[in-house]
C-alpha cells in the first residue's frame, strides 16, 4: 500500500515502491494554493522496472487470460469505482480545482466504460477468408498489441484514463500510466482499486513524475503503443520521440471547437448549449466550445442571453455541489488565460463580461478567472486560434451558412464541433461539411461509452471508446493453410 496518508509511491509490479531517487514533489490543491499530497518522482530506473513489469505478466499471464476472466475483473473494478465515485470525485476535485457534480458523474461515466469494454472481451473475433484458391485455407485473428504506454493531462485525470484503459485491457494488452504531475492522485488512488478488484500483479502500472517522467516512458522503448491526451508541444514531441523506437502512437490533443447557432434553432436551448460548452468544467475541456459562431439575425438575442447567464455562474470551493465553476487548475495555466484575455483586449475584442481574475471573499486564495465573453471576434484575432483552455468565449457573427462553415473550418484543430438548427436538412449538410472528428446537434458535450471520440488536424489522430478505440489496441495476424498434397514450384510465388 501507500505509505503515510497523501503520500503516494509509485505502483510497479503490483508492488507499492519508493521512488529511486528518494525525490518527491506537493500536488497543490488549487483553491487554497496549499500542498495537500506528496507525488513520487520517477526516475528512468524506475519507468524501466514498470515497463518490464507490464511485459513480463502480457507475456506470462494476461494475454492468456479468456475474454471472459478479463470482463469479470473490468466489471468488478467498474463496480468499486461506482462505490467510490463520491470519493474519488472529491479526490480529482482536490487535486485540479474542477467541481464534484463534474468528478463524480465522470467517475460514473468510466465505471460506465468499463463495463462496455468488458463486454467486447470475450468478443473479439477473427474472420475465414475465403481465398482464390480452394486448396488453401485462411483465417485472420485479433491480437492484443503488449504493453500500453498511457500518458495523460491534468484536467479529467479519470475521464482521460477511462478513454483508454479499458479498451487496452480488454484486448489483452497491460499498461504503464503516467498521469499529469499537476494531478496524479486519482489515478494512484485507481490503481488501489485495480488491486481490489483481483487484476494480476504488472497488468496495470503507474509511474508518477513530471515531463522527464514522460520522456522516460517515451524514449525507454519497450512499448508497443503510446495513448497520449495533452497539449499540441507535448504530442509532437513524444510523436517525434515514439518514431525513433517506431512506436506507434494515439495523440488526443487540442481543439477550438466552433459551436454555431443558425437562425432557425430553438434560441433558449442554443443559449444553453453555449454556455455548457464554454462554462462547464472552467472551459478547461479539449471539446470547449471556445468559438460561439452566430447568425446576425438573432446575434443581439443569444449575446444578451449569454451575458446574463454568465453574470450569475457561481464561482466557489469545488468541492461545494452548488458550485457551477471551480478554478483554473495550477498557476502556468491561470497566467495562460489571464494572457489570452489581455490579448484580446488589445486587439479589440469587445469584452461584455468577465475579463479579470476573481479574488474576492472565499476566492481569494484560489486560481478563479471570471466567466468571460468577448463579442465581436475576429476569426483571426489569438483569441479565436489558439486554445486557451479556460473560461473565455469569442463570440463571431455570420451571415449565411457559408460563410459560417468557412469560419468554423479556418482552425489549425479539428475536434469537436456544434450546430444548433430545427432544419433537418441543415443539421445533414453542414455535419458533413464541418472538418472535425465529432458533431454535436442540438446539444453540446454530451458523451457516450459507445461513440467514437477523437480528432483531425492538429486535434491528433486515433480513436477512443466505441469500436474504433478498440480496434486501437489490436493488431492482425493472418494464418494461410496450404491444404493440398501437391508440390508447388517454389520460384513463383503462389496466387
Ligand atoms: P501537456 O502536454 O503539458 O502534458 C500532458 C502529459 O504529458 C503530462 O503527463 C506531461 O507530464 C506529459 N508530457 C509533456 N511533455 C512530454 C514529453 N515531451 N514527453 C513525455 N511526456 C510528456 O498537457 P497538459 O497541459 O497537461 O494538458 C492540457 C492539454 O491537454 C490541452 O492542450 C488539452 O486540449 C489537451 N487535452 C486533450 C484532450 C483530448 O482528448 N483531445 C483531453 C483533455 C486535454
Amino acid at each position: 500500500m501507500a505509505a503515510a496518508q497523501n503520500q503516494y509511491d509509485l505502483y510497479i509490479g503490483g508492488e507499492w515502491i519508493a521512488p529511486s531517487s528518494g525525490e518527491r514533489f506537493p500536488s497543490l490543491n488549487p483553491f487554497n494554493q496549499k500542498p495537500w499530497a506528496s507525488i513520487a518522482q520517477a526516475d528512468e530506473s524506475d519507468v524501466a522496472a514498470a515497463v518490464s513489469a507490464a511485459r513480463e505478466c502480457f507475456e506470462s499471464t494476461w494475454r492468456k487470460t479468456s475474454g471472459l476472466e478479463r470482463a469479470g475483473m473490468m466489471n468488478r473494478l467498474a463496480d468499486l469505482l461506482e462505490r467510490d465515485a463520491e470519493r474519488m470525485g472529491t479526490l480529482e476535485s482536490t487535486d485540479n480545482g474542477k467541481i464534484v457534480r463534474e468528478t463524480r458523474s465522470q467517475m460514473k461515466f468510466v465505471a460506465r466504460t468499463f463495463r462496455f469494454f468488458a463486454g467486447y472481451a470475450d468478443k473479439i473475433f477473427g474472420k475465414v477468408i475465403p481465398l482464390d484458391r480452394r486448396d488453401h485455407f485462411d483465417y485472420a485473428t485479433m491480437e492484443p498489441l503488449g504493453v500500453i504506454g498511457i500518458i495523460t493531462a491534468w484536467n479529467s485525470p479519470i475521464a482521460l484514463l477511462g478513454n483508454k484503459l479499458p479498451a487496452a485491457l480488454a484486448a489483452g494488452n497491460t499498461v504503464v500510466i503516467k498521469p499529469s504531475e499537476h494531478a496524479s492522485v486519482t489515478t494512484l488512488e485507481f490503481a488501489r482499486l485495480v488491486e481490489e478488484a483481483g487484476f494480476p500483479p504488472g497488468v496495470v502500472n503507474v509511474v508518477t513524475g513530471d515531463v522527464r517522467t514522460g520522456e522516460a516512458l517515451v524514449k525507454g522503448g519497450g512499448l508497443d503503443k503510446i495513448s497520449f491526451t495533452g497539449s499540441g508541444v507535448g504530442g509532437r514531441a513524444i510523436a517525434a520521440e515514439a518514431a525513433r523506437n517506431l512506436t506507434p502512437v494515439i495523440l488526443e490533443l487540442g481543439g477550438k471547437s466552433p459551436n454555431i447557432i443558425f437562425e432557425d434553432a430553438d434560441i433558449g436551448k442554443a443559449t444553453v448549449g453555449a454556455l455548457a460548452g464554454i462554462f462547464a468544467a472552467t472551459g478547461q475541456t479539449c471539446i470547449a466550445g471556445s468559438r460561439l459562431l452566430v447568425q446576425r439575425s438573432v446575434y443581439d438575442q443569444v449575446l444578451n442571453g449569454l451575458v446574463e447567464r454568465a453574470k450569475g455562474i457561481k464561482l466557489g470551493n469545488p468541492l461545494e455541489l452548488e458550485t457551477e465553476m471551480g478554478t483554473a487548475a495550477n498557476e502556468p495555466q491561470f497566467d495562460r488565460i489571464l494572457s489570452f484575455i489581455a490579448s484580446a483586449k488589445e486587439c479589440g475584442a469587445k469584452l461584455m463580461t468577465g475579463g479579470d481574475a476573481a479574488r474576492q471573499g472565499e476566492l481569494k486564495d484560489g486560481l478563479f478567472v471570471q466567466p468571460t465573453i468577448f463579442a465581436d471576434v475576429s476569426n483571426d484575432m489569438p483569441v479565436a486560434r489558439e486554445e486557451i483552455f479556460g473560461p473565455v468565449l469569442s463570440v463571431i457573427p455570420f451571415d449565411t451558412e457559408e460563410e459560417a462553415l468557412t469560419i468554423a473550418n479556418d482552425t489549425n484543430f479539428g475536434l469537436a464541433s456544434g450546430i444548433w438548427t430545427q432544419s433537418l436538412n441543415r443539421m445533414h449538410r453542414v455535419s458533413s461539411e464541418l472538418r472535425a472528428g465529432m458533431v454535436w446537434v442540438n446539444t453540446y458535450r454530451a458523451v457516450a461509452a459507445q461513440t467514437p471520440f477523437g480528432g483531425v488536424k492538429d486535434s491528433g489522430f486515433g480513436r477512443e471508446r466505441g469500436e474504433e478505440g478498440m480496434k486501437e489496441f489490436l493488431t492482425t495476424k493472418n494464418v494461410m493453410i496450404n491444404l493440398s498434397e501437391a508440390e508447388r514450384d517454389p520460384f513463383a510465388v503462389q496466387t
